[in-house]
């Protein structure tokens, strides 16, 4: 599957709508469940090949709607990953005291260190998404944050961080049907938050503030792809290649022994 296609361009413009949210690909749901599953095994390969080299870390970045996918993703795409070498890190709306430092103090300290993979459902992100909607910052600051941010990512990325950004797109209906969801079926409805449905009558403002901070960040070092993901099979398809993907392009390697095992005995 050719994944270039999904990924934002750096500079520029960005249209949402420009993006499908409904995509499938070419092949059946039957055909990407047959793909994630012969995948596993070589993700999970490539993640303890990455641990033990101990030199390199995987930062993936998500971003959504609510309901847009982020749990999902987590829970089907890291499964059979050793959970050892990974770690994930849901940002909530900040405590007083991480609100006491710059945005990116809570962000930093969650970073994956040599070795490991990190998560970050919901991220630094939203320090220019949420805020900017409510209007808790303006223009000018925003754009002063997409500079840090950048910075930000360029020090992790020279820190051999290797750092993959997702928004998974879904479509207004999509969203509805799921919180919906939530709504009348008991065992779903613990995610139901009002609040979600707040946000839900600024879909477009929304769609505003993710079109310009994806455009304003996306790079070599840290790209972002929009994912369709309105189907969850195609969603999880598609990230799990662009994981395999990167992590082949990371390359890990077993550490070489800095001793000789020839000259030693094992009694
Ligand atoms: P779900 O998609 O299942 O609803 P969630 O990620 O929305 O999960 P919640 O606990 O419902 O989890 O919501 C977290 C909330 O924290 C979101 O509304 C998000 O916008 C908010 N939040 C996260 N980071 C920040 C931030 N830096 N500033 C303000 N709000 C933030
Ligand atoms: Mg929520």
């Amino acid at each position: 599957m050719n994944t270039k296609k999904y990924r934002v361009a750096e500079g520029g413009k960005l249209k949402l709508s420009a993006f499908k949210t409904d995509e499938t690909g070419r092949g059946s749901e039957a055909e990407a469940l047959a793909r994630i599953d012969e995948r596993r095994p070589k993700l999970a390969a490539l993640q303890e090949r990455l641990y033990a080299e101990g030199r390199q870390s995987l930062l993936m970045v998500l971003q959504a709607r609510d309901a847009g996918g982020k749990d999902g993703t987590v829970k089907h795409v890291l499964y059979g990953l050793n959970p050892q070498g990974v770690t994930v890190t849901s940002f909530k709306v900040p405590t007083p005291l991480e609100l006491s430092h710059d945005f990116l103090w809570r962000v930093h300290a969650h970073a994956p260190a040599a070795g490991m993979m990190a998560v970050f459902n919901r991220s630094h992100y939203e320090d220019v998404l949420v805020t900017r909607v409510h209007g808790l910052i303006d223009q000018k600051e925003t754009v002063r944050r997409y500079g840090h941010i950048r910075a930000f990512e360029a020090l992790l990325s020279d820190g051999r961080t290797r750092i993959v950004k997702l928004y998974l797109h879904v479509s207004e209906d999509e969203q509805k049907q799921r919180l919906q969801a939530r709504l009348d079926d008991p065992h779903k409805r613990w995610k139901f938050n009002v609040a979600d449905l707040k946000e839900r009558e600024r879909w477009d403002d929304y769609t505003h503030a993710y079109q310009d901070a994806l455009a304003a960040t996306s790079s070599k070092a840290a790209p972002w792809y929009v994912i369709p993901a309105d189907h969850k099979w195609f969603r999880n398809d598609l990230i799990g290649q662009i994981l395999q993907d990167t992590l082949e392009d990371m390359d890990p390697q077993f550490p070489e022994a800095d001793f000789d095992p020839a000259t030693v005995e094992i009694k």
